[in-house]
């Protein structure tokens, strides 16, 4: 067992159902292993259906209470958890890097961002207008109310462990909803990291729940079907979205769903270079490439290709990849072997069709699930980078044209969730915005994501948007109350 968890409260390993700690009821338990190094960090309960429902029937039995507190109570107490976060993030930081992979400086950064969506909706909450629709009639009024959804489930995925669920928690328990929340079974010492200061900050028993197993279908079904349950929010691949979207319909339960990505990143002749190349080194290699709003394929026009290229790969070589606690470590390894080998075979794939290898390319020497930051040149669609998430640290590189083509190279995809590019060009900027079919388009910036804005994609990448103002609305049911009979004397 690593040092750091030795006194660390945040250290749990059951799941957490009506504010118990409790163990999975067959007794049984599951891994959780470093990336970085294989060693066994944790043995976590591994519950299921049945848990699940115990957690669903603890949810339901405060609902009520919850909903009916003045959303200053309410808020008041997520400023208190969004505090103790950002005051212990440090030691979640260190969780995370241990079970995750990610640099300590990234973990860290993640605790903090996580928790700026729980300040935000701290503040929002207070703001659930209503509204007034003048009647067609005289003798009526209408008035519109927002309501919370009800319980909701959340799944949430290991790439970003703390922030993925701190987002779907905080405009839920803003709204008066409570949640039952499943996080990745790779990762799911962050999660139960973040329900120890929760209880700390007065969020009552049954308000979260967190239900923790390996067998996520088991636990998916109980959420989707159960009827208690009036939303799912999830944020993983668009297989699983697809699959929670048919299981919802049979009690017409909403959705949220954070999807995948193939973000097209595009740089024109004209584009200022020394904010390109910082932007795609961000968008590209952060976490290893292991985002949804990661660049997939950077489109280069044929003026400047050669030099991005170089200079990306200048920059690219600087990287010191290894176990993300240690000093100096920029990039960490993919979450597992398999993700690696994932990787491995789309590079191959490129190889073998006539792309170029300008820097990496292989699997590396750090351990079984490291992969080199890895650069390819003359990329073409028919490659699967083009078609597919890459979900590691590699950059294909396609040579383009002209405007007109590139935008339609880069709307080629089922998927539209962020999309970047880079020019100097004001037309051009309102042109590629306004044609760029994706839910988030950076301009001359890749660093796209905060709290303050609607997080989201159009397409097969999802749909609702999480942060902002509009993310408060995706756990609010909105109801009109018309009065009549107003013209009697
Ligand atoms: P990724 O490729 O990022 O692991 P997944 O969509 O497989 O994406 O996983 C995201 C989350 O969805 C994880 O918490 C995972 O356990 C969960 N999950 C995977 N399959 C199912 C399923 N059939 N039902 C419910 N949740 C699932």
């Amino acid at each position: 067992m690593s040092v750091i968890f030795e006194n660390s409260r945040f250290f749990r390993q059951q799941g957490y159902i009506n504010g118990q700690w409790v163990d999975a009821d067959s007794g049984n338990t599951f891994d959780v292993t470093n990336p970085a190094t294989g060693e066994v960090i944790a043995r976590v309960a591994d519950m299921g259906a049945a848990e699940t429902a115990r957690a669903i029937d603890a949810a339901e039995a405060v609902q009520a209470e919850w909903a009916a507190l003045p959303a200053r109570t309410r808020c008041n107490r997520l400023e208190r958890w969004y505090q103790a976060i950002l005051d212990n993030r440090k030691e979640l930081g260190q969780i995370m890097t241990v079970e995750q992979g990610k640099p300590i400086a990234e973990a860290i950064g993640e605790v903090a961002y996580g928790a700026s969506y729980i300040k935000w909706f701290a503040e929002e909450g207070k703001r659930v207008y209503g509204d007034i629709i003048p009647a067609p009639m005289t003798d009526k009024r209408n008035l519109v109310i927002k309501q919370p959804v009800g319980i909701v489930g959340a799944i949430t995925p290991w790439n970003f462990p703390s922030a993925m669920l701190a987002r779907k928690l905080a405009p839920a328990l803003a709204a008066g909803c409570v949640v039952v929340a499943k996080p990745a079974a790779e990762t799911p010492l962050s999660a139960l990291a973040l329900a120890v200061l929760a209880e700390e900050a007065g969020i009552p028993a049954g308000v979260i729940n967190l239900v923790t197993g390996m067998d996520a279908p088991a636990i998916g079904s109980e959420l989707t079907s159960n009827p208690k349950v009036r939303k799912i929010t999830f944020t993983g691949s668009t297989r699983v979205g697809k699959l929670l979207m048919e299981q919802c319909a049979g009690t017409i339960k909403r959705t949220s769903m954070e999807l995948g990505g193939n973000a097209p990143m595009i740089v024109f002749d004209d584009a200022d270079l020394d904010i390109a190349i910082p932007g795609a080194l961000a968008a590209k290699y952060r976490n290893s490439g292991q985002t949804c709003i990661c660049s997939n394929r950077i489109f280069v026009q044929d003026g400047i290709y050669d030099e991005f290229i170089e200079r990306l790969k200048s920059e690219v070589e600087k990287f010191s990849i290894g176990n993300g606690l240690e000093e100096g470590v920029t990039h960490g390894p993919l979450i597992t072997e398999a993700a690696a080998l994932g990787v491995e075979s789309k590079v191959q794939d490129a190889l073998e069709q006539g792309a170029r290898v300008v820097t990496g390319g292989a699997r590396s020497e750090n351990g079984p699930c490291f992969f080199q930051p890895t650069i390819i040149a003359d990329a073409v669609p028919s490659m699967r980078v083009f078609r597919e998430e890459i979900f590691g640290p590699v950059a294909p590189i396609f040579r383009f044209g002209n405007e007109e083509e590139v935008v339609e190279l880069a709307n080629n995809t089922e998927f539209g969730l962020a999309a970047y590019f880079y020019t100097e060009n004001m037309n051009r900027m309102w042109r590629v915005s306004e044609a760029l079919e994706y839910g988030m388009v950076g301009v001359n910036e890749t660093a796209i994501s905060s709290e303050v804005i609607p997080f989201g994609g159009m397409k097969e990448s999802g749909q609702g948007r999480e942060g902002s103002r509009y993310g408060m609305d995706d756990y609010l049911e909105t109801k009109l109350i018309c009065v009549g009979g107003l013209d009697r004397k």
